[in-house]
């Protein structure tokens, strides 16, 4: 199969004069992948391309989308989760933000995920494979046919760990960027950190797509290692401080901040002596800590941190001189928590 999605402008003209078309032609499909008002993603759907040629890509294996639709859930919120199935009959997930003046697509990497952390229902099921850039692209496809909308902002923070699949997934930012035409400092991509492979990013960023302007964000949820390696077991193979000290050598290469996400879990890491050792840890440095509030998961110890806890946690940070944010749950109806409605539909 040759999956068109992610392709230039440029390589689909090649397309087209190789089945004997004018270059024109592969204009033509370019536009109308990446028009998100055009809900039917296969071939026979390109109505201005003519019946012959149309025929010839299909017989040939072409293809726009090869995700199916499996499950769609919308939140009283308006935030929808979707479950979709690949060609080898795995499934993914992905989640549409929608905000008045945003909507954000959450994506997915991996089918699972190798790294095992405590508080998700993904790590549970460990990793089936990494996901092709065609189909972290089919994802937003997905999203904005469902939501009637363009997705204008991209986190990488769904199923699976996306520095353990660097090359698909910088080659999905190429089309998101040039394509999709969304900024490089809309897309974020999150990482509970894997040795050596954040100073991999940006060289292979560099490589791939010339300069490196997305956010990084760091999944660290402690302020010290011994707490990491209870939340996220891989954690013992790459020590907090080195963590830090990579991740002030993005900024050095990048010029762009980190972003370091905090989950608040009840007596585990949201006292305020967490909050002054984690200002410790950061302090000096070009970065940005998110707090979260966890969502609930079946089978799982952790519970969710108080909002006063997260209140008075976020005043010291702040109070320390750290750059700190609040970010609201979404979602929280609908199996909001990242691997919840695959490892619902494994259970069916
Ligand atoms: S939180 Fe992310 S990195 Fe950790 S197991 Fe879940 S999907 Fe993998």
């Amino acid at each position: 199969m040759k999956n068109l999605l992610g392709s230039s402008i440029k390589e689909l003209e090649d397309v087209a004069l190789n089945y004997g078309q004018a270059a024109f032609r592969g204009r033509q499909i370019y536009k109308w992948i990446y028009n998100y008002k055009n809900k039917k993603k296969n071939i026979d759907q390109i109505e201005v391309l003519p019946l012959d040629f149309r025929k010839k890509l299909r017989d040939e294996g072409f293809k726009v989308s090869e995700l199916k639709l499996q499950e769609k859930n919308f939140a009283n919120d308006g935030t929808l989760k979707l479950l979709l199935a690949t060609d080898d009959n795995e499934s993914i997930e992905c989640v549409g933000i929608p905000t008045e003046k945003r909507l954000t697509a959450c994506l997915s990497s991996q089918v699972g995920c190798p790294m095992d952390c405590k508080f998700c229902a993904t790590g549970k099921e460990g990793l089936k494979r990494s996901l092709k850039a065609s189909e972290i692209l089919d994802q937003i496809l997905f999203i904005e046919n469902e939501m009637n909308r363009k997705v204008t902002n991209i986190v990488f923070m769904g199923m699976g760990e996306p520095l353990l699949n660097i090359d698909d997934m910088l080659l999905s930012i190429r089309s998101i960027k040039d394509d999709f035409q969304i900024s490089q400092r809309k897309i974020t991509v999150s990482t509970v950190a894997v040795p050596k492979m954040i100073n991999k990013l940006s060289e292979k960023s560099f490589q791939i797509l010339g300069n490196c302007q997305f956010t990084l964000a760091i999944s660290l949820h402690a302020s010290n290692q011994k707490t990491r390696e209870t939340i996220i077991p891989s954690a013992k193979n790459y020590d907090i401080k080195k963590i830090i000290e990579d991740s002030k050598q993005f900024v050095r290469d990048t010029g762009r901040r980190v972003s370091f996400e905090y989950l608040m879990l009840s007596e585990v890491n949201d006292k305020l002596e967490h909050a002054n050792e984690l200002s410790n840890l950061l302090k000096g440095f070009q970065c940005h800590v998110n707090l979260i509030q966890y969502n609930q998961i079946d089978d799982v110890e952790f519970k969710r941190a108080s909002l006063k806890n997260l209140q008075l946690f976020q005043s010291r940070l702040s109070n320390n001189g750290i750059a700190v944010s609040l970010r609201k749950s979404r979602g929280l109806d609908k199996n909001a928590a990242c691997g919840q409605l695959r490892q619902n539909a494994r259970k069916k």
